[in-house]
Order: structure tokens, then sequence, then C-alpha cells
């Protein structure tokens, strides 16, 4: 008897990397949160269990350098601008 019986869509979440916006599965992606005292930097989450909004960057280099001056800018702006 199998357990897992999920008919339709697979159950695996996914998430966008925040630089290029592609979707992956969660796994694939490493989580970044604001860090504590200093919401413009941002900092590793690999375990998932920080507060806060959580910012996905996959594995691919060209992201990961691009991921260290998104983490700079981030909130730094205050405009009228929404998410
Ligand atoms: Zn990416």
């Amino acid at each position: 008897m199998t357990q897992h019986d999920t008919p339709g869509r697979p159950a695996i979440p996914t998430r966008m990397c925040v630089i290029c916006r592609t979707r992956f599965s969660k796994s694939d992606l490493l989580r970044h949160v604001a860090a504590p005292g200093d919401r413009q930097c941002l900092v590793p989450d690999p375990r998932a269990h920080m507060p806060g909004r959580g910012h996905y960057l996959c594995a691919n280099p060209a992201c990961a350098e691009k991921f260290s001056k998104y983490s700079g800018r981030s909130r730094r702006r205050r405009g009228g601008q929404g998410e």
C-alpha cells in the first residue's frame, strides 16, 4: 500500500530564484533572510528556520554573484513602488 499517493500534480514545493526568476524545487535553492538587526543584509538560512521573508537563490554561480549586489541594495530606498 502506498501512503503518498498524490494523483495529479507533484507535491514538491517550488520557489523562484530572486535573481534569474526561474522556478526550482525548494530543495535546490538556498534560502536567505534579512539578518537580525540589519535588514539590508541577507544571510543564508540553510535550515530554513529563521523568521522573515525568504529570498531564494539557485545554484547558478552567476546568480550568486548578482545576489551579493542584490542583498546590498535590498530595501535600501523607500519609494512608492510596492512589491
Ligand atoms: Zn538563479
